[in-house]
Formats: structure tokens, C-alpha cells, sequence
């Protein structure tokens, strides 16, 4: 067994769907993002199932996993997608995808980019300070368009998860605080160029546990009786994305608990009517991609053994940012199947730096040039690559069945430098 089920051991080779990994390291190459298409369309089955009869509209995080035949597949099953940039927006559009299930987030967004969004005709702007508000007013007048508002309130819940990924305490930089936003809400109100349409929060990720959502969502109701008392009526309610996913042995929330427990609540507090938006990213595409690395040298020092593999921090760098722990699996041996003297290693990137590590303290039984897959690998790791040490990224192929397709090749190494010049 292994952390994701569309990635599963047969006659003791780690298999995509139907594909061994061998297959495709011997194809494609080593460091490959691999997906299952399977795998996402679960996924996104498990948010459908849990919607079912219900005013749900779930919006991708792409941030997540933004390539381009993920975001078709999730258009293509009635995805949404939540943006944070105009380059974001670009990549919806350039699928076909509806603009009017787009909400758009992001403490920082720019003029073009509202533009950009306000001209598409997205559902949404999930508004994050009342200078932001002022702008987007602003742009809108200019374009004689009005632009749909939520404001991102911050609920002050602590999400118990890391601390790089908890979004919604107080001390956070995003949203707006609780208690400030009536005020913001009434100066939206009175401006002609904007349309509140919904209140908004996200208050983490990788959260676990459904609790830290229902004290959110509490909050939250609390300020839509106090909107209405004041005249401003929301339409819908985002309680943003961060299911979490299976890394090693947790066992996070499913969507079916979050809405079974969000709709008691509103149903009992009489907002039954609202429409509910979700914003998962990891849970959706998390465990639906490994990245597969060779193991290039083994090194046994006296306080250590590494195994030094082919990909690296750029390509993976949630080790090194978060702390993260992603499990290993061998390609080619199942972890049930490894000797009991199996010695430890840390798995490491040819990278000029300590911080590139992927995996610590892992019970292997490796040799030079076997395959590793470094698991739950489909979120927040190519979208976080970059090219550090001019390391051409990975080619990321999408398994379907027996079949697979390469949906982003390997760069070259001339396409790295060849926008480049010496001074005259
Ligand atoms: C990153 C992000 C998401 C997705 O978060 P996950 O933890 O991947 O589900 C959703 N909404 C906003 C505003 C985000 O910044």
C-alpha cells in the first residue's frame, strides 16, 4: 500500500494506473512528474458526491497544479478555479474555462490584473484590504463595468497546521480582521462600481480536522446577520480550500464531512438559501502525481548515508520550505518487502545547497540507478519549481489507463539561456 491508491504495486513494480514507472523513466527520462488522470477525476468526485443536491460550487486552487491538461480535465468535469494572478487567468481562458465560476484571490493584485478579470467577467473578487477595494472601484468606474465583491475576512481560527501554511490568525498579512469588516462592507456598499455579492475566508492548508472550518464558519455567519441587519445581502459564502491530503498516515477530513456539517449549520441558523464555494487545491491533486527521481550516487559517511538522487530542491521544494514530509516508495520493491537491515538514508538533490534534501531518515534498499517516487507529488511541486543551478524542469506526463501523455515536455537546456544577452 502507498499513500495514494492510483500509484500501487504490481509484480513488484510501482505502477501509474497500468504504466510501471520503469516504463516511462526508460521513455521519458528521470526527474518526471508523473499524474494520474484517474486519480483526478476521484478527486474531484469525492467534492461532486459530497455537492449533490446542494448550491455548491467548488472552485480549483490552481495554484496547486496549474497545467494545462489538469486544468481541462477539471473544466471539463465543472470545475470552477480560484486565481491568484492575472497569469492564472490566462491559463483558465486558454483551456475554455468559464469565467463566471472564477473567483479571483491574492492580497496583492495589480491594476492589469483586475482589468484583466473585470473584462473576462469573473463571479468574483475575493477582496483583501480596504486600499485593494479602493483600486478595484476605481479600475471598474474607468471601465464602466461593476465589479462582484466578497471581502476576505480573516476569522482568527487557527487551523493547526504549519505555520507557513496557516492563513486565517490574525497575524497573517491576509484579509481583512473580523472585526473591521462591517466598516470596509458599508464603504463597499457605497460605491457604485462595486457589487458585494459574498463573504470570503481561507484559513489554511493541509488542515486536517473539520473543526478549525466550523469555528471559521460561525464567525463568519455571525458577520452575514450583522450585514443583513445593515442592508447588505450576501449571496454566497466561501470558506475557501485546505482539505488536507495523506502524506504519510493522517487521515484529514473528507468534503462530505466539511458540507454535511457546513449545511447543519446553516440550515439551523435559517441561511439554507446561500450558495456555499469551495477553493481546494492539495486535495484535489495532491496525491494524484509522484515525481520520480534516479538515484545517481550512494554515499555512506560516517554520521550518514545519502542517497543522491537527480531531482532536487527546484523541483521539490516543500522539504526544504516547509519541513514537509513526502514518503519514498522504491520503484522496484514494495516497502513491505525491504530487508529488516535496511540502512537509513536521506534522500538529497545534486543542489550547491543543505537545504536540499527531499526525504530524511528513510529505511531503503537502494543501488545506484534505481528508481525512486517521491509520493504526493501532485500539488504545490512543479508550480513551485524553478531552474536554480540552470536545471532544465522535468518533463510532467499524464497517465490514462495503459496510455500516457506528455502534457509539458523536459525544457532544453538552450531554452533556459535563450532570452539572455552580454552587454554590447
Ligand atoms: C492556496 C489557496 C487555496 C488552495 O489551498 P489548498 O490548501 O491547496 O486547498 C485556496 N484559496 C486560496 C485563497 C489560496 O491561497
Amino acid at each position: 500500500m502507498t499513500v495514494a491508491p492510483h500509484f500501487s504495486f504490481k509484480n513488484e513494480t510501482l505502477h501509474a494506473e497500468d504504466v510501471p514507472l520503469t516504463t516511462l523513466a526508460r521513455e521519458l527520462g528521470t526527474p518526471l512528474y508523473v499524474y494520474s488522470r484517474k486519480a483526478l477525476h476521484d478527486a474531484w468526485g469525492a467534492y461532486s458526491e459530497a455537492a449533490k443536491g446542494r448550491d455548491v460550487l467548488v472552485c480549483f486552487g490552481m495554484k496547486a497544479n496549474s497545467n494545462l491538461a489538469v486544468l481541462s480535465e477539471f473544466h471539463k468535469l465543472g470545475s470552477g478555479f480560484d486565481i491568484v494572478s492575472g497569469g492564472e487567468l490566462a491559463r483558465v481562458l486558454a483551456v475554455g474555462g468559464d469565467p463566471g465560476k472564477v473567483v479571483f484571490s491574492g492580497v496583492g493584485k495589480q491594476a492589469w490584473e483586475m482589468r484583466d478579470a473585470l473584462q473576462a467577467g469573473v463571479k468574483c473578487f475575493n477582496v483583501e484590504s480596504e486600499a485593494e477595494l479602493e483600486l478595484l472601484a476605481h479600475v471598474a468606474a474607468q471601465m464602466n463595468k461593476v465589479a462582484p465583491v466578497s471581502l476576505r475576512v480573516n476569522p482568527d481560527v487557527d487551523a493547526h497546521t504549519h505555520p507557513y501554511i496557516s492563513t486565517g490568525l490574525k497575524e497573517n498579512k491576509f484579509g481583512i480582521a473580523i472585526e473591521d469588516a462591517p466598516a470596509v462592507y458599508q464603504r463597499a456598499a457605497q460605491l457604485k462600481s462595486l457589487e458585494v455579492v459574498g463573504v470570503d475566508c481561507h484559513i489554511g492548508s493541509q488542515i486536517t480536522e473539520v473543526d478549525p472550518y466550523l469555528d471559521a464558519l460561525e464567525k463568519l455567519l455571525d458577520l452575514i446577520d450583522t450585514l443583513a441587519a445593515a442592508g447588505t445581502h450576501i449571496k454566497h459564502l466561501d470558506l475557501g480550500g485546505g482539505i488536507g491530503i495523506r502524506y504519510t498516515d493522517e487521515t484529514p477530513l473528507t468534503p462530505k464531512m466539511l458540507l454535511d456539517a457546513v449545511f447543519e449549520r446553516l440550515e439551523a441558523r435559517g441561511l439554507g438559501h446561500l450558495q456555499i464555494v469551495l477553493e481546494p487545491g492539495r486535495s484535489l491533486v495532491g496525491n494524484a502525481g509522484v515525481l520520480l527521481t534516479q538515484v545517481q550516487y550512494l554515499k555512506h559517511t560516517e554520521a550518514k548515508n545519502f542517497a543522491i538522487v537527480d531531482a532536487a530542491m527546484n523541483d521539490l521544494l516543500r522539504p526544504t520550505l516547509y519541513d514537509a514530509w513526502h514518503s519514498v516508495e522504491q520503484v522496484g520493491q514494495a516497502a513491505e518487502n525491504r530487508p529488516a537491515d535496511a540502512k537509513t538514508y536521506d534522500v538529497v538533490g545534486p543542489i550547491c545547497e543543505s537545504g536540499d534534501w527531499l526525504a530524511r531518515d528513510r529505511k531503503l534498499d537502494v543501488q545506484q540507478g534505481d528508481l525512486l517516487a517521491i509520493m504526493s507529488a501532485g500539488a504545490y511541486a512543479f508550480t513551485m519549481a524553478s531552474q536554480y543551478n540552470t536545471r532544465p524542469r522535468p518533463a510532467e506526463v499524464m497517465v490514462d489507463g495503459s496510455n500516457y501523455h506528455v502534457v509539458r515536455p523536459r525544457e532544453t537546456l538552450k531554452s533556459l539561456f535563450a532570452d539572455e544577452k552580454p552587454l554590447p
